[in-house]
Order: structure tokens, then sequence, then C-alpha cells
């Protein structure tokens, strides 16, 4: 029983809260608060959670994915779940991170794969016999929305692999550049229509077009980052899974390191978020994956993200007024 009413009351408004987030931010691509204070909702819900268990329901926003899928679209099911990420704020997380992973591998040796993490919108593609033949979007993780149409207007996106894979589904982010994002809200400003947030609404928004045609206008790109799902062997781990990808004819992003320790990790965390706004595109933190394969099944996942990877979120930068200050700024 919890003896502290207030917690119960806490839980529910955080829930109510979090899931009108969820709506403005995965089913209208419109945000209306910053991601900082979104994540600072899920940690106070989670810290609750954890201190009352009894609380924790299969509806609460900790236990799922955040997305939706939206009418318009096709629903399609994922062959393998599309989960979300546990996010790590500090060092001391990263830290705790990588006790979790060795109390769970005992006694072996464990290298991490770091790479950026692009803030855009998750995808899924299938090949069949290397031929590109279904695009997704991760929807609620089980189901996403069918975007087939809209992805072939993506240049970055192969229709036709180097090697004619039986089966492959392999899963990235597609992301608008800065420098698109920029043009397309000047343009929609001039227009007297409604200002993105960020690249990563861009995005969304542009992909979720009824009308592949705008799609193609918007000058998007992906960035692939996993295979999901392939028929026969793996590459046994995922930076040569990556190193395959390329050849395959995806676009890997060049800047990940394999690390061989919690120090090296965080150290390479760190040169990342000194330097994130250099890039071309936005990124909001580092992903830490275990690059074995073998030791990321046996890891396994809970329903909501894998055991074996965890996002490292940059801190807040101040707030931003302008168009400019905000692309100088994502
Ligand atoms: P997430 O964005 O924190 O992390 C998971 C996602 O990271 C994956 O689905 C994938 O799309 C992406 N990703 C990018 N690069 C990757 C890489 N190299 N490897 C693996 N994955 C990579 O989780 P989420 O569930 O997509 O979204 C939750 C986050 O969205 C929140 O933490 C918050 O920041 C934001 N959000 C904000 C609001 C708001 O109202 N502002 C509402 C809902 C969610």
């Amino acid at each position: 029983m919890v003896d502290d009413c207030k917690g119960k009351d806490r839980v529910e408004a955080l829930r109510r809260e979090i899931h009108r987030h969820n709506y403005q931010y995965y089913a209208l691509d419109n945000p209306t608060i910053r991601d900082d204070e979104y994540d600072q909702l899920m940690r106070e819900l989670l810290q609750i959670e954890e201190k009352y268990p009894e609380l924790v329901t299969a509806d609460s926003p900790t236990q799922r994915v955040g997305g939706v899928v939206q009418k318009g679209f096709t629903s399609v099911p994922h062959r393998v779940p599309m989960l979300s990420l546990s996010n790590a704020f500090d060092e001391g997380d990263l830290r705790e991170f990588d006790r979790r992973v060795h109390n769970n591998l005992p006694g072996e040796e464990v290298s991490y794969v770091v790479e950026l993490k692009i803030d855009g919108l998750a995808i899924s593609l299938w090949y069949e016999k290397g031929m590109f033949v279904r695009g997704a979007t991760r929807g609620d993780g089980e189901m996403g929305e069918d975007i087939t149409v809209n992805l072939r207007t993506v240049k970055a996106i192969p229709l036709r692999l180097t090697e004619e894979v039986p089966f492959i589904e392999v899963r990235g982010e597609a992301y608008m550049p800065k420098d698109s994002f920029l043009r397309l809200n000047e343009a929609r400003e001039e227009a007297g229509e409604q200002l993105f947030a960020n690249p990563r609404n861009a995005a969304a928004g542009s992909l979720r077009q009824l009308d592949p045609r705008i799609t193609a206008s918007r000058n998007l790109s992906v960035f692939m980052y996993a295979i999901g799902f392939l028929a026969g062997n793996n590459p046994g781990s995922h930076d040569k899974g990556l190193a395959w990808l390329r050849e395959l004819g995806f676009r890997v992003n060049p800047e990940h390191k394999v690390c061989q320790d919690i120090q090296e990790v965080i150290a390479y965390c760190q040169q990342w978020q000194a330097k994130r706004f250099d890039l071309p595109y936005a990124i909001d933190g580092m992903v830490i994956k275990v690059s074995s394969l073998e030791q990321q099944e046996r890891l396994g996942a809970t329903l909501k993200s894998p055991r074996w990877a965890i996002a490292y979120k940059f801190p807040a930068e101040q707030a931003v007024s302008t168009i400019k200050d905000i692309i100088l700024r994502v």
C-alpha cells in the first residue's frame, strides 16, 4: 500500500501530462515543451514508480514506446519490435549502465560501439532479394506506419543493394539537415505558416505526408545504424554490421568508435558534446551499444528498451528565440 497519497496523485498528474506531450510530439509533430523539460517529467515519474512499484501500470509511459500510428497511413507490424532507448544524463548514469551490463555478463569482456544520436525519426527498411520493398516508421514499436512511397523519394535510401541478400530489415534515422530546416522554416514564415520547432519535427512532419511530392521537396537524408532482422548468419558484432551495411550501399555515419571500457566511452561522449554544433545535422546525444550481437541477445530487453544500449542525452542549451538562433543551437 502506498501510504503517501500525494505520490499517487502526482503519478496520475504526470502520466496525464506526459500522454498529452506524447500526442503533440508523435502524432502532431508539434511539441509544446522542450525535450529536456519532457525528460525531467519522465525522470520524476520513473523515480516515483521505482519507489512505489505497486503504482506501475502497463499503460504507464515508462513502460511503452511513446509513438502512435496515424490514421491515413496503413499500419504494418514490425517483425522485431522497434524499441526506444533508456537514458543517461551524466557520467554517473553511464557508469551505472556499465555496472549493470557487467553484472549480467559476469567475468566477460565487453566492448561498446558509441555513435552519434541523430535527432530525427526512426525508420525501418525492408529489402527482399536486394530490392527495397517496404519502409515504415517506428510507430508504437509493435506497429508502424507504411511510408514506403515517401521513403522512395529520399535519395540516400538505396532502392537496390549491392548484394542480393534474401531478406534484410535495416533500421536508422531519417533527418533533415540544418540548412534545409532553416530554408523550410524561412519559407513557412514568409507564407505565414506555422514553424517547425526543430529539425526532428520537420523531418517527421515531412515523412508523414499523404502526398509524396511534398516529402520529395524537403531534402531529407538518412543514417542507417542497425540490422533489425536478417535471414541468415549475422555479422557477429555491431561494428562489423555497420561496415557491412555500408558495403551494401547504405549511408552509415562515419563518426562512431569502438571503445574497450566505460572511461573511453565517456571521453568520446564528452568530445562530441563539445563539438555537437559543428555538424550539419542535429544530434541530441550519443548512443552506446554493447558490440557483440551474441552478448546483446543474452542481455535482452525490457518492454520499452534494450538492456544492451543506452542514450546519453546532452545537457540542454539555453532557450532560443529566432530561427537563426535555433539553427545555431540544434
Ligand atoms: P529517444 O529519442 O530518446 O531514443 C531512441 C531513438 O533514438 C531511437 O528510436 C532512434 O530513433 C534514435 N536514434 C538516433 N540515433 C541512433 C543511433 N545511432 N542508434 C540507435 N538509435 C538512434 O527515444 P524516443 O522514444 O524516440 O523519444 C523520447 C524522447 O523524445 C524524449 O526523451 C524526449 O527527448 C523526446 N520527446 C519530447 C517530447 C516533447 O514534448 N518535447 C515528447 C515526447 C518525446
